[in-house]
């Protein structure tokens, strides 16, 4: 098996970043295939916290090599910024890190865009105001700046002020000014000289390593349920954050991806506006939220915690063909004297068992309860380890939805992980 996906199958923030790390050891190349400088992927290595917006988690592993796909949107400021932070970690990046000249280039004036729409709508999405949403919106109107063009000053000072052209008017009407075209081809073109040794042709690299017979682990970023085609439209990022999306992101066939997972809390959260039926508004949300440290790593805003959404989770299993699923956070239910899933919807008398297409804020969520317990997890390192309440939850999970649960994550640190085995090696068949 070459390529395995790993993907969000909720609303984002389900630490992909701590499974990616753990499986990063398993794997010849990490590539990350979605989103850009708006996710932040945290690491907690011997109790150290380190914070990925667009390097892949797995760039800690010495022997793993690591790319960031065509399908990303790179801030060149926050790249090199990461890369210097890990320098000064004493992580090598040399020869390890790649970066598609391919992905698009999120510039200055995509962020202040972002920022004064944000601040002026009615109805924010509530973006991070990192300027993904206006360079991917510049990609599909195919006049979108990309990595390679940095490297060329007269090519990137040409499509810049064809590029300014288009968004004067926008800032205008949203009462905002725009750099000059020489300003930001100078910045960024030094941007670029900084970073012409790991600009490259990523797609063949990853093709290339595939034929070779190497391991790819396809890291994506952001979740299902914010996918732009398979999300809660308009409430989604701009991106195919889904397992599909791995393939066009990282330029690879279908063909060659052998197996996806799925990375899911034992709970709900989400950032930003948008419908969210299993939310809870009370202190059992606000026990969550402390107890799971649920505030964001890009933007530090608290999340919106509810109860686990197994109709969520359920349709996340189908839209990525999900193999197995790796449950994280289990260790924050903790000493909640009973535990609510969401097994089903009802929507004008109608029960639902996937989410509908529309109208997901007027649903209201079928609860099932059950036990919970008082146990602390961190140490278990198997599912036999666990409480058996909590063995009952997971199975429960498995029977909703139709998949596996594999990895099993007990708390932030690499080690407070049960029954980590090999992502492309031979697991039991999934129920699906
Ligand atoms: P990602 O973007 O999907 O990688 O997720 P984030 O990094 O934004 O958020 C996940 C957060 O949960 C991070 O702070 C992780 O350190 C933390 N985390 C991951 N797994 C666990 C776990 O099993 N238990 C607890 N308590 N925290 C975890």
């Amino acid at each position: 098996m070459s390529a395995v996906v790993v993907v969000g199958a909720q609303w984002g923030d389900e630490g992909k970043g701590k499974v990616v790390d753990l499986y990063a050891p398993y794997a010849d190349l990490v590539v990350r295939y979605a989103g850009g400088a708006n996710a932040g992927h945290t690491l907690v290595v011997g109790g150290e916290k380190l914070i990925l917006h667009l390097i892949p988690s797995g760039i800690l592993h010495e022997r793993t090599r690591c790319i960031v796909g065509q399908g990303t949107v790179i801030d060149p400021g926050v790249l090199l910024r990461e890369i210097e932070a890990l320098h000064a970690r004493g992580v090598p990046t040399e020869e390890r890190l790649l970066v598609s000249q391919r992905a698009h280039v999120v510039l200055p004036h995509h962020k202040s865009i972002d920022e004064l729409r944000e601040k002026k709508s009615n109805e924010a999405i509530g973006t991070t105001k990192r300027g993904i949403g206006p360079c991917y919106e510049d990609k599909v109107a195919r006049r979108g700046l990309r990595m390679g063009d940095l490297l060329d000053g007269t090519r990137l000072r040409d499509k810049l002020e064809a590029n300014l052209e288009c968004w004067r008017p926008v800032a205008a009407d949203l009462g905002g000014t725009l750099p000059t075209a020489e300003d930001i081809a100078a910045h960024y073109s030094g941007l670029g000289e900084a970073l012409r040794e790991v600009i490259s042709d990523a797609g063949a690299v990853v093709r290339a390593s595939i034929r070779d017979g190497e391991k790819i682990l396809l890291e994506g970023a952001q979740g299902t349920m914010l996918d732009i085609d398979n999300g809660t439209y308009p409430y989604v990022t701009s991106s195919s954050a889904v397992a599909g999306g791995a393939c066009a992101g990282a330029g690879i066939g279908p063909t060659h991806i052998g197996r996806a997972i799925g990375i899911a809390k034992a709970y709900t959260t989400r950032v930003g506006g948008g419908p969210f039926p299993t939310e809870l508004d009370d202190e059992t949300g606000q026990q969550l939220r402390d107890a799971g440290a649920e505030y964001g790593s890009t933007t530090g805003r608290p999340r919106r915690c509810g109860w686990l959404d197994l109709v969520a989770l359920r349709h996340a299993v189908t839209v990525n063909g999900l193999d197995e699923i790796a449950i994280t956070k289990l260790d924050v239910l903790t000493a909640l004297p009973a535990l609510e899933v969401c097994v089903a919807y009802e929507l004008d008398g109608r029960r639902l068992s996937h989410p509908p297409y529309e109208r997901l804020d007027a649903v209201r969520p079928i609860y099932e309860t059950l036990e919970g317990w008082d146990e602390e997890l961190s140490g278990c390192r198997s599912r036999d380890d666990l409480p058996t309440a909590a063995q009952a939850y997971l199975a429960r999970i498995e029977r909703e939805v139709g998949c596996r649960v594999g990895v099993v994550s007990v708390g932030p640190d690499r080690e407070d992980t049960a029954d980590l085995c090999d992502p492309f090696g031979l697991s039991a068949p999934s129920t699906r």
